[in-house]
């Protein structure tokens, strides 16, 4: 098959559009036909080796996937070739007190298709078939892409981790990234108000149509100034955050008292400091949050299908432009999600 594999760590310049081996299943595998493949910031971090590391090369990036069944291994059951599908990228041990709730997303040998095992900027992946999900109702395979780690992880975030109620200040930082369009349209669909910090004045617009109440460009103004003056020096409920070493301190100082900071990753580097009087004098709660779980994303596809939720796709491009594509993630100058298409 045609894939974009790297051999190496490094820059954009390690990906390359190659032939290489189609991955042969095991009993319970299916083979997807990938007809869409999203980009999230993993994948960048993945190829620049400072996501998880794996444990193998060549790799092959993309766990943000939806395409139609090719091939079902001989214990597959739910399952055959021309079903249309979207994959559930996290894989657990199957066997942990984690796994055995239903939060392989929790599990300690959790492990993600795209990034520890091969993804989807290829013409096919393997995916075990509790991995897959029909293709949501009226929505196409780009749509389907784009909004299914990212609504997943924000909703993992906000809803069940930070427990976000109607009523309450929702800051959040990123909020032209894929996660950050989703974040600022759970914020609206649970009621609050929506703080939406971005880099620039022209993504204002689309951002107030997604629901964002208050705009903020961090690059002209400080954040946790603008979010004092426009709560009366209160401060918010929630911080939604994933910049990590840029934002973490002024994140954490733009919290009232009780509130709650939701990070699920560090997009600008993992390494944080923070007064820890802020954290006890104001009793402030730091949660780590990761990806989600296949029954949240049952409850998102619902909302999805509504259109209650809807996908934000920046722009489409062929599989051989992946460089391209992970050159505009990296210059962070994207507004919503960029989606890979192979030929076949
Ligand atoms: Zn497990």
């Amino acid at each position: 098959m045609k894939a974009v594999v790297f051999h190496e760590y490094g820059d954009i310049d390690v990906l390359r559009y190659e032939d290489i081996e189609t991955p042969t299943l095991g009993p319970r595998d299916v083979l997807v036909k990938v007809r869409a493949t999203a980009l999230n910031y993993y994948d960048v971090m993945t190829r620049a080796g400072t996501y998880r590391p794996n444990e193998r090369l060549p790799h092959i990036l993309g766990g943000d996937i939806a395409g139609d069944v090719a091939e079902v291994g001989s214990e597959v059951t739910h399952l055959k070739p021309r079903d249309p599908v979207v994959v559930y990228a996290a894989l657990g041990c199957g066997h942990c007190e984690q796994c055995l709730v239903g939060e392989p997303n929790c599990c300690v040998e959790y492990r993600y298709v795209g990034a520890h095992v091969w993804g989807g900027y290829a013409q096919y992946v393997k995916v075990p078939e509790e991995n897959l999900v029909p293709l949501y109702q009226g929505m196409s395979y780009e749509e389907a892409a784009a909004c299914n780690i990212t609504f997943l992880t924000s909703w993992h975030m906000l809803v069940t981790r930070a427990n976000l109620r109607s009523g309450e200040d929702l800051l959040v930082l990123s909020a032209a990234s894929g996660i950050g369009v989703a974040a600022v349209q759970i914020g609206r669909l649970m009621g609050c108000r929506v703080i939406a910090c971005v880099g620039s004045d022209d993504k204002f617009q689309r951002l107030r149509e997604l629901g964002a109440d208050v705009l903020i460009n961090y690059r002209t103004d400080d954040f946790y100034q603008e979010v004092m003056k426009v709560t009366g020096k209160r401060g918010v409920d929630v911080v939604f955050e994933n910049t990590g070493t840029e934002t973490w301190d002024r994140a954490v100082r733009s919290l009232t008292r009780m509130g709650r900071l939701v990070t699920c990753g560090g997009t600008s580097g993992y390494q944080v400091t923070t007064d820890v009087n802020y954290i006890f004098h104001k009793q402030l709660s730091i949660i780590g949050s990761n990806h989600g779980t296949k029954r949240e994303l049952q409850t998102l596809v619902k909302l999805l299908e509504a259109g209650k939720l809807r996908p934000v796709v920046d722009r489409v491009l062929p599989l051989t432009e992946a460089r391209e594509g992970h050159r505009i993630l990296e210059g962070r100058k994207v507004f919503g999600k960029v989606v890979l298409i192979p030929e076949h």
